[in-house]
């Protein structure tokens, strides 16, 4: 009886929420919530994930308030219980089999060089490649989504496709789907004009993983922000795993409000520009793929030269290859410098920037002298400066980590990886630094 009519209070809130809310937003974040118990007390509820928790509370909290019990705080009394997630992916809806297989074989072109395995890690990728390999050995359980953002060439799409390959390989039912943000409004387009626009929601909406390149292609297009969007929700409240590509963080796309919170809601990873020993490595590893030795110091070479893109490092290593295959002679540094001229020539640096500035540029900003920050003293500010002048020295010096770590009086190279990550990891969360270190990037670059 009792628990009868305290459910009652639940099911009343629900068909009001229902009115006052659109068909999408029910069904993603109302629906799928289960009142399992209900005393004079509580109200136990069950939810997909945490995000349905944190939705429900957010947007509906003053409401609940009135159709449920109190606790002494005049806070609705609910206790949430997330539901157990099956450790197999559970698609076995005859529907979605119907529908899979004409579809996803037309997106789902993995580049099959695009593996973890051909990945080069460095301090620059490698939090963003664990994140990677957490969320393709379990998908859906661990972050999501996961937001990889960073600039043109340094390797989002190629970990975007090892996710795709590794999930493939380990859970051989998943249905995957890798497709690029054009691609996805295109099928859109197409699918309206053919009158199939249901049948592409339901695949879609059917799908484990989702792949998503070059999400910044959805800027300006706010006719397909919203199938997105909810397409997005979907997925992520049947905890489905997503994965999105992007050269900005979510923070900075011109996306709706709502679009961005969603996207931040998991992990935002950086890939940065990988350092000089990372680029030695990949130019290695994409060498020895196409049959060629280069020495180590020819590949030095090209990676004091060309050290902010890896797709043109990866030009510079085939133009070497096909010219080595003519020509049949050894490369020597004059041959790569006359074969790679004009690319090195467009990768020249404006002026190079050397760790005495970065140290005389963060001394002027935080107000200290250089010989302190250099120095050994451990007090707060004064260490804080030296591991800001630390970051921006790996962002920002074309050396070996080694030889900057010893422009700081002899440091050494994981002193300066530990400072880097700190910082890297205090200036998203702490605005008067992030501020900062801005400033002193600036008066370095003017
Ligand atoms: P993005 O999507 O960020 O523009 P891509 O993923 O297309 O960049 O990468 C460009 C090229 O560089 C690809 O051929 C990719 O294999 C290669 N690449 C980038 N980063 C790495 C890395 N860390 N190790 C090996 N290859 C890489
Ligand atoms: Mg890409």
């Amino acid at each position: 009886m009792l628990e009868c009519e305290v459910k009652n209070g639940w099911v009343q809130f629900v068909e009001f929420i229902e009115s006052r809310c659109s068909a999408a937003e029910f069904s993603n974040w109302i629906a799928p919530i289960r009142c399992i118990e209900a005393t004079y007390e509580e109200v136990i509820l069950e939810v997909p994930n945490i995000f349905v928790q944190e939705y429900l509370l957010e947007n509906f909290r003053e409401i609940l308030a009135d159709f449920l019990p109190l606790k002494g705080s005049g806070e609705p009394a609910i206790r949430f219980v997330i539901a157990n997630t099956p450790e197999k992916p559970s698609f076995k809806s005859q529907e979605a089999i119907e529908i899979t297989p004409e579809i996803s074989s037309v997106h789902l072109k993995l580049n099959p060089l695009y593996t973890f395995d051909h990945f080069i890690e460095g301090s620059s990728n490698q939090f963003v490649k664990s994140a990677a390999v957490g969320v393709a050995s379990r998908p859906g359980k661990s972050y999501n989504p996961l937001f990889i953002h960073g600039g043109v060439g340094l390797g989002k799409t190629h970990l975007l496709h090892s996710i795709g390959h590794y999930a493939l390989e380990h859970h051989k039912n998943l249905r995957v789907q890798s497709i690029t943000t054009e691609a996805f409004i295109n099928d859109i387009v197409d699918n309206l004009r053919a009158k199939s626009i249901d049948k592409m929601k339901k695949f879609y909406r059917n799908l484990d993983i989702l792949l998503i390149d070059d999400i910044q292609f959805l800027q300006d297009r706010t006719n397909f922000e919203e199938e997105f969007c909810n397409t997005f929700e979907t997925l992520l409240n049947q905890n489905k795993q997503i994965v999105i590509a992007s050269d900005k963080p979510p923070g900075q796309l011109q996306l709706s409000e709502r679009t961005v919170a969603r996207m931040e809601w998991g992990l935002v990873a950086h890939m940065g520009v990988p350092d000089l020993e990372t680029r030695v490595a990949i130019i290695k590893h994409k060498s020895e793929l196409k049959g060629m030795n280069i020495s180590s110091q020819i590949a030095f070479f090209i990676a004091e030269h060309i050290y902010n893109n890896v797709r043109q490092i990866e030009g510079a290593v085939n133009r070497l290859c096909a010219h080595s295959r003519l020509e049949h002679s050894n490369l020597n540094k004059e041959v790569v410098e006359k074969i790679l001229s004009e690319m090195f020539q467009s990768n020249a640096p404006s002026k190079k920037i050397s760790v005495e500035t970065i140290l005389k540029s963060v001394a002027a900003v935080f107000e200290l002298r250089v010989a302190d920050i250099k120095g050994e003293s451990r007090h707060k500010e004064i260490a804080l400066a030296r591991q800001v002048a630390m970051y921006l020295a790996k962002e920002m010096v074309d050396e070996s980590l080694m030889k900057i770590a010893d422009s700081f009086g002899g440091k050494t190279h994981s002193t300066l990886l530990h400072a880097w990550k700190k910082i890297a990891d205090q200036i998203t969360a702490n605005e008067t630094l992030g501020r900062q270190v801005q400033m002193v990037r600036r008066n370095i670059e003017s």
